[in-house]
């Protein structure tokens, strides 16, 4: 079969390799519409983020490697001994990080803090591939009223999900969300589920203000326009909000925000608030401690997603409480386009993109 592989960091190639073989406990899969994460796109051209290291050393000593491809939706083909969730032409997405069902923390049902077990797409290949194996324990079952192309972004969701029950919203909190890309837009849409009441948005690019009100933010400020911390001083009565969620930070190389947005994120809170991070800055930061001491500020970050999170993302989906078809703007045909996907999702600001592009890997169905 055909599978995109890594020879080292912007050097990609479209190999036959090995059928991969249905283990127990897993399912052979052909993948419907696939998309690089930003992380996953930044890595492949060797931008430090998330698992940089990991995967630099993995592709010092491993290449030819398959890596990412861990956001997607595909069609399970044959199930392996002991599966009895899913049946063959079951369409399913996954979260990525697993639990590795051995250590304490997962025996106690704490598998959301296990940190030892396999992630698709670094551990194990994921899906730029005509066929993958994936544990069952990552995957969940599609509703029939979510697309292809919706279904391929559930894992993100799942994420998102994770991060707004971080927040432990009040009814009618204020919340803020900076970076409205393809999570901030998700954080939006779940903390009205979960009872905001004021939601400010703020972003750079006019589009993805745009889409912000679209999905029911009651301001989308747009940063290059006018001062965030000003407007939303003003808008909060002078308090400032009661939560912040950080998206958009991380390399400007790629059109993030650098650690500015986390300053202003300090700014924005008021005393007492907190601050849910969920960008990846690729590095150490420099930060006045003693601040957020001083105004009580909470800096959380959110759980592993697990398979709780991941099936109530099918329901939001489903049910049309959270949209997503709006933020997809580049869907690609067939799987040599996987390389212009990655180059999209590593510059969206360039390309006007919101969602990362999707590939379609069998034609243009969506
Ligand atoms: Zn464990």
């Amino acid at each position: 079969m055909k599978a995109w592989r890594f020879y080292g960091f912007n050097d990609m190639r479209l190999d036959d390799v090995p059928e991969p073989v249905c283990a127990p406990g897993h399912v052979l899969v052909e993948p419907l519409c696939v998309q690089p994460s930003v992380t996953e796109a930044q890595l492949a051209q060797g931008i430090p983020t998330l698992a940089y290291d990991r995967v630099k050393r993995r592709l010092e000593t491993e290449a030819p490697l398959q890596l990412f491809g861990h956001e997607f939706c595909a069609r399970i083909l044959q199930t392996g001994q002991g599966v009895n969730r899913f049946h063959r032409g079951d369409r399913v997405a996954a979260r990525a990080k697993l639990p590795c069902q051995d250590c304490s923390l997962c025996r106690s049902e704490r598998s959301n803090l296990c940190r030892k077990g396999p992630v698709i797409g670094f551990d194990l290949p994921g899906c730029f591939a005509e066929r993958a194996c994936l544990p069952e324990i990552a995957l969940v079952k599609v509703d029939d009223r979510i697309s292809d192309s919706e279904a391929a972004c559930l894992q993100s969701l799942s994420d998102s999900v994770a991060a707004v029950e971080t927040a432990a919203l009040r009814l009618g909190d204020t919340v803020v969300i900076l970076g409205q890309g393809s999570m901030g837009l998700e954080c939006l849409q779940i903390a009205r589920l979960a009872g905001a009441g004021l939601v400010l948005t703020v972003d750079v690019r006019d589009e993805a203000c745009e889409v912000s009100q679209e999905l029911g933010a009651d301001h989308a400020l747009n940063a290059r326009t006018s001062d965030p911390v000003a407007a939303i001083g003003e808008l909060t009565g002078g308090i400032g909000a009661d939560v912040v969620f950080e998206c958009a930070g991380g390399s400007p190389k790629q059109g993030l925000a650098g650690h500015r947005t986390l300053l202003q994120a300090m700014d924005i809170v008021r005393s007492g608030g907190k601050i849910v991070g969920v960008s990846w800055f690729g590095g150490p930061l420099p930060l006045n401690v003693d601040l957020l001491r001083e105004r009580s500020l909470r800096y959380l970050f959110p759980d592993i997603s697990t398979q709780a999170h991941l099936e109530h993302t099918v329901r939001l989906v489903a049910s049309g409480r959270v949209r997503l078809k709006p933020t997809i703007k580049h869907v690609l045909s067939g799987i040599e386009s996987v390389p212009l996907a990655f180059d999209i999702t590593a510059n969206k600001g360039k390309y006007k993109a919101i969602n990362p592009a999707q590939v379609m890997m069998r034609g243009t169905e969506r």
